[in-house]
């Protein structure tokens, strides 16, 4: 089956559409604004931040970052910067050629984002990406209490729209596994932070490096 020949995609958002990174690079940022006494103070302290979670990781790095600032870590303040981070309005962008990728879908049938995250962080994600323009509708599974790969978030979905269904996403256990279950075709995205996981046991009909050469696929 060609991909052109799918109806209904079924697409993930976080290291498929953008750089999951970006957001947490973005968060940081606002960390450090609500850390800092004025505007060098915040640029220093987001440098810290990125780069302790660039090299490092994100593991409690808030309480780091006040240990390396001298400040007191009660956990007033953690939950108020984390609350910081999960409220901020992300300063992220579309990966290159994903925009042509949902143009291209929404064209060929109907698009749905399918999305594991806190509801209010991932609808923050997607208004600043724009893609509500594309997608007929958004699934949010954590507010169906449905994580991935839990079926039950999309599954009363798919009775609602005519022909083949795709799913398109980079995590191996939640989107590959997923689709797997709802008995769907699925394409690899291999890129982010699961970049390096194989897709076995599950069997996507397609890898592909990046949205941009997933466009090129579907011309083919
Ligand atoms: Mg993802």
């Amino acid at each position: 089956m060609k991909l052109s020949d799918y109806r209904l995609f079924l697409v993930d958002l976080d290291d498929t559409l953008y750089l999951e990174r970006d957001y947490v690079l973005s968060g940081l940022t606002a960390v450090a604004g609500e850390l800092a006494r004025d505007a060098s103070e915040a640029e220093a302290i987001a440098a810290w931040l990125h780069h302790h979670f660039l090299t490092v990781g994100r593991d409690r790095i808030l309480d780091q970052c006040l240990s390396a600032l001298g400040r007191s870590q009660s956990s007033d303040l953690i939950e108020h910067l984390v609350g910081i981070y999960r409220e901020h309005d992300p300063a992220i962008a579309l990966l290159p050629g994903a925009t042509d990728l949902l143009k291209s879908l929404a064209s060929m049938g109907s698009v749905v984002i399918v999305t594991d995250g806190l509801p209010s962080m991932q609808a923050r994600k997607c208004h600043a990406l724009g893609v509500a323009q594309w997608a007929v509708q958004t699934v949010y599974c954590w507010s169906q209490q449905a994580p991935k790969p839990d079926t039950a978030s999309v599954l009363p979905l798919l009775g609602h729209y005519d022909g083949p269904v795709l799913m398109i996403g980079d995590n191996p256990g939640h989107d590959l596994c997923m689709a797997d279950r709802l008995g769907v075709d699925a394409v690899r995205l291999r890129q982010g932070r699961f970049a390096a996981e194989p897709s076995s046991p599950w069997t996507p009909v397609m890898e592909v490096a990046s949205p941009a050469e997933l466009v090129e696929r579907f011309r083919d």
